[in-house]
Formats: C-alpha cells, structure tokens, sequence
C-alpha cells in the first residue's frame, strides 16, 4: 500500500470520507487522493514526495503562489502580536480600505471568515435591505453551503426548486428561484411575474464552478437593468473572480463593456485571503447601514477580521496591486491554453478552452458551453482519462470536469511548457 493510501483509510477512519471538503475525495474522477505535505511557489509535495505543479493553488487563493516570501513574512510577524482579539484591528481597516480601492462599487465591506458566509449574509443583507423575500440564482453557479443556496431549479419557472442536499427542508428554498445560467428569456419572465417580490440577483459572473463560463454581456446587463427598474439588488459573487480575473474583479471586466454598469453588493472571497480563512461582502454605504450594529440586520463572526488572516490577505493584496501583475499573469494563462489547445488539435481531440487573468478552464468539447447543462454534457470520461494521465505526469489539476484552473505568479515559462509536453503525451492515450 502506497503512503498515499494508507493515509486515507487512516482518514476515512475518522473523517467522512476522508476529507474535509467533498471534492477533495477524488470521487468525480476516481483512485486516491494525494495528501499533501508541502508547498512551494508553484509546486506541491504529496506523502511520498512526488512534486506536482500546482493549478489549483488551494482553489484560487494562491495568486501569487505557495510560501511568496512578503506574505510569509507578513504571516510570521503578526502571529508574533497574537492570534485572535475578539476587539478591533487597524489591519482590518487597511484591508478594508484595500478592497474598497480597487472595487469602485464597494464603499463598504464587512470581513468574514469565508466565503460561504459571505455570500449567505451578502443575501441576509439583500433581504433586509428590500424587505423581500425571494431570491434568483442561476444552475451551476455556486455560492457556499447556505441551506437557502443548495437548490436546484424545478421542473417549470412558476414552480419553486428542490433542495440538492438532504437536511435542506423544502420550505427553506421556497424563496430561492434557479433558473438557466444565460437564458434572458427566463429572466425576463421572472422579472415580468415576480419583480416586486425579489430581493436579489445572485451570480457568478464567470462561473467557475461548472469549469468556466462566461456570463455573456447582454445577459449581465440585462439583469443589471431589471434589478434597477424593480428595486432588486444585483449580487456579484466574487468569492472566485475577485482579485483573480482582474484587480477589479470580473465587475471591472463587464464595466469595460457595459458603460457604467456596476453590481450592486459584491462578495469575494479566496484571494483576498492569501490562503487564510478570509472573505467579505460590500456594498454601498447606504445599504451598508442596514447591517449590525447600525441596523436590524444581524451578522457577527468571533473570528471576522483574524489579525493573522488579514496580515495574509493584506501583504497578498499589495503585491497583486503591483504595475502589470495581471498582464503577466494573464499571459501567461493564456500561453497554458493556447498549449493545451494544441496538444488536443494534434491528438484529434476537440477542445474548447478560455481564460481571464489567472483563471482558466476547458472541455473536451467543439466549443465553450453556455450552461450548465451543456458542461455536464461534454465528455466526461476523457477528462477522467485526461486528469489521470497529467497526475501521474506531475500535473495537478482540479479533480472533476466542473472546476476552473488556476495559474499563480509563480508558474513559469518552463512550468506552463512542461504542462502542455505532459498533456501530448496525456493525451495520446485520453
Ligand atoms: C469557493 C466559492 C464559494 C464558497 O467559499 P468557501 O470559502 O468555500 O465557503 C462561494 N462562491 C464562489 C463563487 C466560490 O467559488
């Protein structure tokens, strides 16, 4: 038995399945997980001392890669002040006064410790706020755990959704609309039949939990404007895209081209982190004044603001800040794509790849899908096949076709090169 292996019965002995995190178990793409036991700029170490590169970096936290020697130092000098208060922080100000700097739509953020709060109090907010009680979610966009949020879409737009897990009674998502990631139609509809009655617009904008789609530009705007004519607010869930497609975010990347559009509460989570149990939601002041203590609408966390987590997340954030950060980094994932893209023209295979700044994903598929339900349909075994091949190669991506990848400041010319010499030969035989 492999350490690997032994490790995990060990787990699953006394963790469910052997993992903290369900996607973690490697059930989407079968075999054992690789316990890891370190990391280093682009690199990770399992058990038995295999080094793979890195393109999950922690599911996107790590931009500027493992151990960056400025966040390390940040880390080791503020555990030294202490771990944990309970009182504020002036770092908790600073890193306010970080996100609001380059997210023009945010004034005000409150700091969670992740993002699945964040997104669950982004829409306690929104509901407050509005005096409603519905909300709007699309199909394969993800937003944390929240019971409210773990719904999937019913069998017509008149009828509420089902819970997608068990513990969820259907009275909890009775609220909770889900309809077709890019569908204006169904929005229009819903808006038409129940406008006065929706608090909030939730949305990945670049759903990076069905791989990667892109929320296309009339379609954002659209909701945009139906928010705006029905007294909605317009949730951008950032948890993912936030400081990794771009400074701004994804909302920076849609004002491009939508003039003047902006969301109206953000949610972000992961980079802003650095790897720390960090996340936040922010919006205008105005309904930020809603929110404890100045308001009814309650929300609290004894960990919220962590002297350590905002000291990483902070250092994390000065050096993604830097001039040309996310040119380099862009390039350099689009370098990883375009190599991916020739390694499966050569080998016959059709594949549909995309990115933004250091967020990438693609599909063994004659073109990039549009919803959820095209993702599910792309070949799944080969990716499994494919997955397999590039993990025994020393290349880890995400462990199911649903997932985006990620690429770090610290991935080299020769990393992305290796990548796309492993994916030749990976897949000849996917
Ligand atoms: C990861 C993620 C979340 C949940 O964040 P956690 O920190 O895992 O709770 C929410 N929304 C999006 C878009 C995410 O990618």
């Amino acid at each position: 038995m492999t350490t690997n292996q032994a490790l995990f019965e060990r787990a699953q002995r006394v963790i469910p399945g052997g993992v903290n995190s369900p996607v973690r178990a490697f059930r989407a793409v079968g075999g054992t997980p690789r316990f890891i036991a370190r990391a280093h700029g682009a690199y990770m170490w399992d058990a038995e001392g295999t080094r793979f590169i890195d393109y999950i970096g922690s599911w996107g936290p790590m931009i500027l890669g493992h151990g960056h020697p400025a966040v390390l130092e940040a880390v080791q000098k503020a555990a030294l002040d202490g771990f944990s208060f309970g009182a504020p922080t002036e770092r908790e100000v600073e890193l306010a006064e970080e996100i609001i700097k380059h997210v023009p739509s945010v004034e005000q953020v409150r700091l969670v410790s992740s993002g699945t709060e964040a997104g669950m109090s982004a829409i306690r907010l929104a509901r407050g706020a509005t005096g409603r009680s519905k909300i709007v979610k699309f199909e394969g966009c993800y937003h944390g755990h929240a019971d409210a949020l773990l719904v999937k879409a019913g069998s017509g737009l008149a009828t509420f959704g089902h819970p997608t897990s068990a513990g969820v009674p259907p009275e909890v998502v009775q609220h909770t609309l889900v309809l077709e990631y890019n569908n204006l139609a169904q929005i229009e509809e819903v808006f038409a039949t129940q406008g006065h009655e929706i608090a909030c617009v939730m949305i990945e904008p670049i759903a990076g939990n069905m791989n990667f789609v892109r929320a296309q530009v009339p379609f954002v705007q659209r909701i945009g404007e139906l928010c705006t004519q029905h007294g909605a607010l317009f949730v951008f869930d950032e948890v993912m895209t936030g400081f990794r497609v771009a400074l701004g975010g994804a909302q920076s990347v849609y004002a491009k081209l939508i003039p003047g559009f902006k969301p109206d509460i953000s949610v972000f989570g992961k980079v802003i982190g650095g790897g720390m149990p960090l996340a936040a939601f922010g919006t205008s002041r105005k309904i930020m004044q809603h929110l404890a203590p100045l308001g009814p609408v309650y929300q609290a966390g004894t960990l919220s603001g962590n002297p350590v987590a905002t000291a990483c997340g902070l250092a994390t954030l000065k050096e993604i800040a830097k001039p040309g950060f996310y040119e380099a980094l862009g390039a350099k994932t689009q370098s990883l794509v375009a190599g991916l893209s020739a390694a499966a023209k050569a080998a016959g295979v059709p594949f549909a790849g995309d990115s933004e700044g250091g967020m990438f994903g693609f599909f063994f598929a004659s073109e990039l899908p549009q919803n959820y339900n095209v993702v599910m349909a792309t070949d799944k075994e080969r990716f499994n096949r494919f997955f397999h091949g590039m993990l025994d190669r020393g290349v880890y991506l995400a462990p199911a076709l649903y997932e985006a990848g990620f690429v770090s400041a610290a991935h080299s010319a020769d990393d992305i090169a290796a990548t796309v010499a492993a994916a030749r030969e990976a897949l000849r035989s996917a």
